[in-house]
């Protein structure tokens, strides 16, 4: 009942031929797999010469990150209102490498979600736990507080039209994935932690894993039960891994 998401994370990599290539390649997969959907987050530089290259497929556009201004004096930001203008649908909000190099607290990712959703875009919202953390036993509670500062500020009901990303930071670009079982512990975790605050939106929400998917994981994750799809960084930008991901979904 929840539609399968499958979202390219292609952080700084690509040029614009690199880019059209790509496209190119994972285009008929996108658009035979109907039941999956598929979207790219290209660097911001990028989103018009990405539109005009999935027009008239089923790949649909997303930004890897967004100021919580709509225009301004922010120099280097993008704002959710002209990643839309360009045809974004979707941002990814608080991605670790945003937390963790930017130094996005918890306080301004959800400042980033509220503005994604209020100029048009579905927020993407990313959690996850250190190593540290997993080997202490906090990931729950980290997991919860991160998501419970997105929840006081835009409500639960801001999940109606949301999704949740989360991806264990030790298994992003490490090649060490979550085993199948691991992952389904986290995911059905959050279901439940959010079920008691609106059990509508528990069940709804797309929860995506990401950290080290590749098209021979990736069957096995998305088999679990509550494990609606993937964020993909480095075999987002391999045509034959991309394209073996999406169809790992259907
Ligand atoms: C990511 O960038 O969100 C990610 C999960 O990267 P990778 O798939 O390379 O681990």
């Amino acid at each position: 009942m929840r539609t399968p998401l499958v979202m390219g994370n292609w952080k700084l990599y690509g040029t614009k031929d690199s880019i059209t290539a790509l496209i190119k390649g994972i285009k008929e997969a996108a658009n035979t797999t109907t039941n999956v959907d598929v979207v790219v987050c290209p660097p911001a530089i990028f989103i018009d010469h990405v539109a005009n290259n999935i027009n008239g497929s089923r790949i649909e556009l997303g930004a890897q990150d967004i100021s919580t201004n709509v225009s301004g004096a922010f120099t280097g930001e993008t704002s959710p209102l002209m990643a839309k203008e360009f045809g974004a649908k979707y941002s990814l909000v608080g991605h670790s490498e945003c937390r963790q190099h930017h130094n996005d607290t918890n306080a301004v990712v959800a400042a980033k979600f509220v503005c994604a959703q209020a100029n048009g875009l579905i927020p993407v919202l990313c959690i996850g736990e250190t190593p540290e953390e997993r080997e202490t036993d906090k990931t729950f509670s980290v997991l919860e507080a991160q998501l419970k500062a997105v929840i006081d500020v835009a409500g639960i009901e801001a999940f109606e039209n949301a999704v949740i990303a989360y991806e264990p930071i030790w298994a992003i670009g490490t090649g060490k994935v979550a085993t199948s079982e691991q992952a389904q512990e986290v995911h059905a975790h959050i279901r439940a932690w959010l079920k008691p605050q609106n059990p509508s939106v528990a069940q709804k929400v797309q929860i995506l894993y990401g950290g080290s998917v590749k098209a021979n994981n990736a069957i096995e994750l998305f088999a679990q039960k509550d494990i609606d799809g993937g964020l993909v960084g480095g075999a987002a930008l391999i045509v034959e891994e991309f394209i073996g991901i999406i169809e790992a979904a259907k």
